[in-house]
C-alpha cells in the first residue's frame, strides 16, 4: 500500500524525451507535489535524434544531449532515479519496485519506457561487431568498432539505416545497405521519395542492395559478414541491425495492462488499469484522424503526448489526436514528414525532385492526409496546418494567413 506522501506522487517510469515533458508540463501546470522520474539509463533525459546523425560522428560528451542540465531539474524539484529500471508494478498496492530492491509507492504512474531494437530472427546477431542503434551505450560500444572498420553492413533501409549510411559515407567508410523490399523508406513513402533517396545514397557511393534478405551473420565468436537468403555472402567489420523496434511493455503486460505492441491508451492517454498511463514510443492511441491505433516513434509524439498526460493530471483533459510529424537528416537533404501516409490512394509530386526541393501530398480518397516535403520547411509547416484543419493545399484560400 502506497504510504502517507506517497499518496500524491507522480512516478514516471523512463527518463526520455516524454519523461521530461511530463516533469516540466506538470511544474509549468503548478503541481506542487513530490515527481519522481526512474530512468534505467546512467543518464538524465536526452534527445535521441542526433545518435544516428551528427553525434556519431563528432563524438561530443553525453550531456551534450541532455535536453535539460542537471541543475534544470533541481531547480523543477524533479527527482531523478537514474540507471536503475523499474522492475515490478502493483497497480493494487500502487506501488514500483525497483531492480536494486527499493518499492515506491505512487499516486499516479506514468509508463514511459520507448521502445528498444526489434529481434531479427536469423542466426549471427549475438556475435561481436554486430550492433543496434537507440541509446548512448550503443554509440560507445559502435563507435570504436567503427573506427576500426572498413567495411559495414547496415541492414534495414528505413531511417536510422540510411542516416547512418550517410554519416559512416562522410567518413569514407564502405557501406553496404541491406533493404527485404524492392525499395528504402518503403513503409514510410511513396516511390518517387524512395527514389529519390535511393540516387542520393548510390550517388554518395552507398552500395544499396534491394530485395536482399538477411539469412545469417556468419563469423565465429566475431561476425566476418552476413548471408543472404539468394545464397550471396559479403564480407563486413561491422554490422548494424535497423530494421525496426519495440515496445518495451512487458512492465505493463505483467501489471495487467492491456498491451498489443505498445500500452494501449485512450485519448486522454489512459491505459486499461485505473491511475497508470503511457505516453510516447511504448504507446499504442486511438486516432480519430487516422481511424486505427497507432504507436509513433517521434519527438514530436513523445512531447505532445506528455503535454496531454500533465493535462490530465492537473484536471484540465483535452482529446489527444495528433497530426504527427517526424523528420530525417541525410547529406545536406532534410526530410519532414506531417502526418501519416499509410492508406493513401493517391499522391501528387509538387515540385522538381532533380532540384531537391519537392513534395509529396497523399490523398486517402480525396482528403489530404500526408506530405513529405524535402528540403521545404515552408511546404511541411503549411502541411501540418492543412492536415490538422481538413483543408487542403490546392484550395488556394483554404488556410487563413497561410500566403
Ligand atoms: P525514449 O526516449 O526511448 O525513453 C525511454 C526510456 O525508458 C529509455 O531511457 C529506457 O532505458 C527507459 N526504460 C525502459 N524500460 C524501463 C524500466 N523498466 N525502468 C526504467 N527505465 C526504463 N524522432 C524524430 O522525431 N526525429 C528523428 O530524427 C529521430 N531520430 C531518431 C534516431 C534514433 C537513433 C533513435 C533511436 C530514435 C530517433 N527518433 C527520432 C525517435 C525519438 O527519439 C523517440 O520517438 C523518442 O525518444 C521517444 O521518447 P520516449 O520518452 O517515448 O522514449
Amino acid at each position: 500500500m502506497s504510504r502517507a506522501g506517497e499518496k500524491e506522487r507522480i512516478v514516471a517510469i523512463g527518463a526520455g524525451q516524454a519523461a521530461a515533458q511530463l516533469a516540466i508540463s506538470l511544474r509549468q501546470g503548478k503541481f506542487a507535489d513530490e515527481i519522481l522520474v526512474i530512468g534505467a539509463e546512467p543518464y538524465l533525459p536526452y534527445q535521441r535524434p542526433p545518435l544516428s546523425k551528427k553525434f556519431l560522428t563528432e563524438r561530443p560528451q553525453p550531456e551534450k544531449l541532455f535536453l535539460r542540465p542537471e541543475n534544470f531539474w533541481r531547480g523543477l524539484n524533479v527527482d531523478m532515479a537514474l540507471g536503475v529500471a523499474a522492475a515490478r508494478v502493483d497497480p493494487r498496492n500502487k506501488t514500483v519496485t525497483l531492480a536494486d530492491g527499493r518499492e515506491l509507492g505512487y499516486g499516479k504512474l506514468v509508463l514511459a519506457t520507448g521502445t528498444r531494437a526489434s529481434a531479427l530472427p536469423v542466426p549471427g546477431t549475438a556475435l561481436e561487431n554486430v550492433f543496434s542503434l537507440r541509446a548512448i551505450a550503443d554509440v560507445h560500444r559502435l563507435r570504436p568498432a567503427l573506427d576500426a572498420a572498413e567495411r559495414v553492413v547496415i541492414v534495414g533501409g528505413g531511417y536510422i539505416g540510411l542516416e547512418v549510411a550517410a554519416v559512416l559515407r562522410g567518413e569514407g567508410r564502405a557501406v553496404t545497405v541491406l533493404e527485404a523490399e524492392d525499395r528504402v523508406l518503403k513503409r514510410v513513402t511513396a516511390p518517387a521519395v524512395s527514389d529519390f533517396f535511393d540516387t542520393l545514397h548510390r550517388e554518395h557511393g552507398v552500395d544499396i542492395r534491394l530485395g536482399a534478405r538477411l539469412a545469417a551473420i556468419t563469423g565465429d565468436a566475431r561476425a566476418t559478414g552476413v548471408a543472404l537468403a539468394d545464397g550471396k555472402e559479403l564480407a563486413a567489420d561491422v554490422i548494424l541491425l535497423a530494421t525496426g523496434a519495440r515496445a518495451n511493455d512487458e512492465l505493463a503486460q505483467a501489471a495487467g495492462l492491456a498491451c498489443q505492441d505498445g500500452i494501449l491508451v485512450d485519448e486522454f492517454t489512459s491505459s486499461s488499469v485505473p491511475d497508470i498511463y503511457a505516453i510516447g514510443d511504448c504507446a499504442r492511441l486511438p486516432s480519430r484522424r487516422y481511424g486505427r491505433l497507432l504507436r509513433l516513434e517521434s519527438v514530436q509524439n513523445a512531447v505532445d503526448q506528455a503535454k496531454a498526460a500533465a493535462a490530465v493530471l492537473l484536471g484540465e483533459p483535452a482529446a489527444y489526436d495528433p497530426v504527427p510529424w517526424f523528420w530525417s537528416d541525410q547529406y545536406d537533404v532534410k526530410l519532414q514528414i506531417a502526418g501519416l501516409s499509410a492508406g493513401h490512394t493517391s499522391y501528387d509530386i509538387v515540385g522538381d525532385p532533380a532540384e531537391a526541393r519537392f513534395s509529396t501530398e497523399y490523398r486517402s480518397d480525396g482528403r489530404l492526409i500526408a506530405v513529405d516535403a524535402i528540403n521545404d520547411a515552408r511546404a511541411h509547416m503549411l502541411a501540418r496546418r492543412h492536415i490538422a484543419q481538413e483543408t487542403d493545399p490546392t484550395d488556394a484560400f483554404a488556410l487563413e494567413g497561410a500566403a
